[in-house]
């Protein structure tokens, strides 16, 4: 029997897989999760089961091998993929390039091949702000210039370009069999309202939301700021956030847009619109955990951009889709994750 409502979330047990489990479960996909739990913990998926009633199956594996993938997909029917598998850390990008070109790009492609030699067209990539580089004109809407600075941002850029492409060819031989969409996040913060799933940094986090949440919990002293002389509202530097929630809700909306679709390519920006300054996010931080974070003025981080926010009106007019939930509700939820798990998943 054609199962046609099972999907695949490669990376489906990290930050941001986890919530999308929760989500397309409750808009009546089945979840199965393809992991290699280099950076996560099966924790999660039980986790995920607590929040929906049934684990979703864990297949424990690297996207880049191939037998691997080839059972995966012998083992289930999918109706759609979700490529959230990749390595996600800038700074130890520049040091490993390679590392990172092999495991995002040749996991996409590895990925691709075998859902084409199992007939399975439908795609969404988790793309990524940094493919807009250090864009001139904010809000980013999807047609501005691409470019990238590290080669994390690099591989996003690259896996974009190939399934671009590989649209394209589909058209030309009339197959019309890929049907992708690029989802390109904005910054993610917060966790679900249970408090059972959250952010889970293996090591010193390197975003600031986690960052934050550990010197609050009084795991980390106090935070650095990056750089207060930004021409930006009070120098220090604008992201949009968004709450995780919200993100996996663009999922959602993507995948019920291309499962009406025959086939073609998309991007979509997935922010809130609205950006907020470093110091404004540590004030939010405080008035959720209701005391003081220290915090330090530092030099700028190298690479870093002043500030980046969405016109996030292309995912409303396509897909029906925009963020509803605000800063106040991403720090609650973030700071309820941290408080009832200040060890994460505890590894
Ligand atoms: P995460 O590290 O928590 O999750 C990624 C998951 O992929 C992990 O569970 C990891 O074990 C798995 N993984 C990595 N390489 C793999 C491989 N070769 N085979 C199988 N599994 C593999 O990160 P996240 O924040 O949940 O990010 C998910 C995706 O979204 C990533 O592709 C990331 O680049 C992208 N993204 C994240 C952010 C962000 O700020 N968190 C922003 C933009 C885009
Ligand atoms: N930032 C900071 N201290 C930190 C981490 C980040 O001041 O410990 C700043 C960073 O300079 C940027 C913003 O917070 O202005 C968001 O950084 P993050 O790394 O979370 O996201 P990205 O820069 O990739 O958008």
């Amino acid at each position: 029997m054609v199962d046609s409502l099972k999907i695949l979330i490669t990376g489906g047990a990290g930050y941001i897989g986890s919530h999308a489990c929760v989500v397309a479960a409750e808009a009546g996909y089945e979840p199965v999760v393809l992991d290699s739990l280099i950076n996560s913990n099966p924790i999660a998926i039980q986790r995920v089961g607590d929040i929906i009633g049934e684990k979703p199956v864990l297949e424990v594996g690297d996207v880049n091998d191939r037998a691997f993938l080839d059972q995966v997909f012998k083992r289930h029917q999918f109706a759609a993929v979700i490529h959230m598998a990749g390595l996600k850390a800038v700074g130890e990008s520049t040091e490993q390039a390679l590392r990172y070109y092999s495991n995002n790009v040749g996991g996409a492609m590895a990925l691709c091949e075998a859902m084409a030699a199992h007939g399975v067209g439908n795609l969404i990539f988790s793309s990524s702000a940094t493919v807009y580089g250090d864009a001139a004109e904010m809000p980013v809407s999807e047609a501005a210039p691409r470019s990238a600075t590290n080669p994390y941002g690099m591989s996003k850029l690259m896996v974009e370009h190939i399934l671009e492409d590989q649209v394209k060819a589909d058209q030309h031989t009339q197959q019309h069999f890929w049907n992708i969409a690029c989802l390109r996040y904005f910054n993610p913060v917060g966790a679900h309202p249970s408090g059972k799933i959250g952010e889970d940094p293996r090591n010193i986090p390197n975003n600031l939301a986690p960052y934050i949440a550990q010197v609050a919990v009084g795991k980390r002293e106090q935070v650095s700021v990056f750089g207060d002389t930004y021409t930006t509202i009070d120098g220090t530097g604008v992201r949009d956030y968004i709450h995780v929630m919200d993100l996996v809700d663009g999922h959602i909306a993507a995948l019920n847009y291309l499962l009406k679709r025959e086939s073609g390519f998309s991007a979509w920006n997935l922010g809130t619109g609205k950006g907020y300054s470093v110091l404004q996010m540590i004030a939010a931080f405080e008035a959720a955990c209701g005391k003081p974070i220290p915090h330090q003025i530092m030099d700028k981080r190298s690479g870093d951009i002043a500030e980046c926010w969405a016109d996030a009106s292309k995912a409303l007019s396509d897909l029906g889709w925009r963020a509803t939930r605000d800063l106040e509700e991403m720090v609650a939820d973030a700071w309820r994750w941290q408080e009832n798990n200040p060890d994460g998943f505890g590894q």
